[in-house]
C-alpha cells in the first residue's frame, strides 16, 4: 500500500480554509509541501490479541476494576461494562480551598470520570464489532449522560469520548470509551453553540444542516451575471463519506487532521440524548462503515472520537433550549497520523496535508 499521507501532488493546494462554523478555526490545507515529518512518526502497533490474562479490564479480572457502575446485559457474561476511573481528571465533593489570587483564577475540580470498556474481547476495533453490540454501546452512552445530568445540577457538560490506540494516547489497550461530566462546557463546545447560534439568528436556520445540505448537492454550477457563461463548477457531493438511513459520515471542509471525519443526523437535531432507540441501529452502521473505510485507507486506525451534544446546564434540561434549533449534535473522529509542531502548537493553524476532497474520494473508493 502507498503512504496514505504521502503529499499528493497531482492537484496541489495551498490555501487556508475557515471552520464554517467556528471562524476563529482555521486549516493550512498545503498538500505539496512537507510540512511534518511524517516518516519520524510511524504509529506505535495496536494490541489486537482477543484476551489478555493480565488485562483488569479483560472478563475473568472484574475484581482488579474500581467498583461497577453498569453492566450490559444485566444478567449472563457482561459484553459492555462501566466503571469509575482509577485515576480521574476531576474528583468529587472532596471540599477544597480555592485560592484565586490577580489572573490565577481557578474552578473546583469537580466532576465524574468513568470508563467504559466497550466489548470482552480486548483488542477488537469498533469496525470490527456487531452493530447490534455497537447500538448498545451507543444506548450505554445515552444511559449514563442522562443519569449524570439528572445527578447533579453542577454538572454542565458530559463529554463521551474513545482514544483509541497508543498513537491516540489510549493507556490501557483494552477497548474502551470515557465519560467525563464537568462543571463547565469546553470551550470548544462553547464556541460551536454560540457560533451557530449566532448564524441562526442571522439566517433562521442550523448551520449545520446546511453543511450537510451542501454536501448532499451533487454538482454547483457557477454562472457569471452578464456574460451567462459558466464561471465555475463545483461538485460539493464530494464530501460525503458514507450514508445511511438518518445519518450521515461528511469530511469537513476545513479538516485540522488529514482523516477527519464527521458523522451526524441528517435530520435536526441538537441533543444526542434524543436519538430513539430504533435509531441507534442505523448510527452504529454508520460509524462501523466510516471506521472500516478509514482503518482500510490508512491500514491501522488510531484515533479519537468525541461526542459533541447540546450542553443541558445542569438538571434544568430547558438551558440547553434556546440552543434547541441552532446547534447539531454529531461525532467527531480524528486519526492520528502525525504530531502537531512548533508551527502549529505556535500558530493554532493546523496543517493538513491531504486535500480533504481527495481524502473523502479515497475513503468512499474503499470496497466494503
Ligand atoms: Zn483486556
Ligand atoms: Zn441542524
Ligand atoms: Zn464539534
Amino acid at each position: 500500500m502507498s503512504d496514505p499521507n504521502a503529499p499528493d501532488n497531482s492537484s496541489e493546494v495551498r490555501e487556508i480554509r475557515i471552520n464554517p462554523i467556528v471562524p476563529s478555526e482555521s486549516v493550512l490545507v498545503a498538500t505539496a509541501r512537507s510540512m511534518r515529518p511524517k516518516k519520524a512518526e510511524e504509529l506505535a502497533p495496536r494490541d489486537t490479541r482477543k484476551h489478555v490474562e493480565t488485562c483488569p479490564f479483560c472478563r475473568g479480572n472484574e475484581h482488579k476494576t474500581p467498583p461497577v457502575i453498569l453492566s450490559w446485559p444485566a444478567d449472563g457474561d457482561w459484553q459492555i461494562r462501566m466503571v469509575e476511573n482509577l485515576y480521574p481528571v476531576l474528583g468529587d465533593d472532596r471540599e477544597q480551598a480555592n485560592f484565586n489570587f490577580g489572573l490565577q483564577q481557578t474552578i473546583d475540580g469537580y466532576g465524574r470520570h468513568e470508563v467504559i470498556i466497550d466489548h470482552h474481547e480486548h483488542g477488537i476495533a469498533v469496525q470490527d464489532m456487531a452493530e447490534s453490540h455497537l447500538a448498545a454501546l451507543f444506548g450505554v452512552y445515552q444511559a449514563r449522560m442522562q443519569q449524570l445530568f439528572a445527578s447533579d445540577e453542577r454538572l454542565k457538560y458530559v463529554l463521551v469520548f474513545k482514544n483509541f490506540g497508543p498513537a491516540a494516547g489510549a493507556s490501557i489497550p483494552h477497548t474502551h470509551s470515557q465519560v467525563i461530566a464537568m462543571p463547565v462546557v469546553p470551550e470548544n463546545v462553547d464556541a460551536e453553540v454560540k457560533n451557530s447560534a449566532a448564524y441562526y439568528a442571522k439566517h433562521h436556520h442550523c448551520i449545520f444542516c446546511a453543511l450537510i445540505d451542501e454536501a448532499l448537492t451533487f454538482e454547483a454550477t457557477i454562472y457569471d451575471r452578464n456574460s451567462g457563461a459558466v464561471r465555475r463548477k463545483i461538485n460539493v457531493g464530494q464530501y460525503v463519506v458514507e450514508r445511511g438511513e438518518k445519518f450521515i459520515a461528511i469530511k469537513p471542509f476545513a479538516s485540522r487532521y488529514e482523516w477527519e471525519v464527521h458523522i451526524l443526523p441528517l435530520a435536526h437535531q441538537a441533543d444526542f440524548l434524543d436519538v430513539r432507540g430504533e435509531d441507534l441501529a442505523d448510527l452504529a452502521r454508520v460509524v462501523k462503515r466510516t471506521m472500516a473505510r478509514l482503518d482500510a485507507v490508512i491500514g491501522g486506525a488510531q484515533y479519537n472520537f468525541f461526542l459533541h451534544s447540546v450542553p443541558h446546564g445542569g438538571t434544568d434540561s430547558k438551558q440547553g433550549a434556546p440552543y434547541a434549533a441552532s446547534y447539531h449534535w454529531h461525532l467527531e473522529i480524528c486519526p492520528r497520523t502525525s504530531i502537531p509542531t512548533g508551527f502549529e502548537l505556535g500558530s493554532g493553524l493546523f496543517v493538513n496535508t491531504i486535500n480533504p476532497e481527495q481524502a473523502a474520494e479515497r475513503l468512499r473508493a474503499v470496497d466494503l
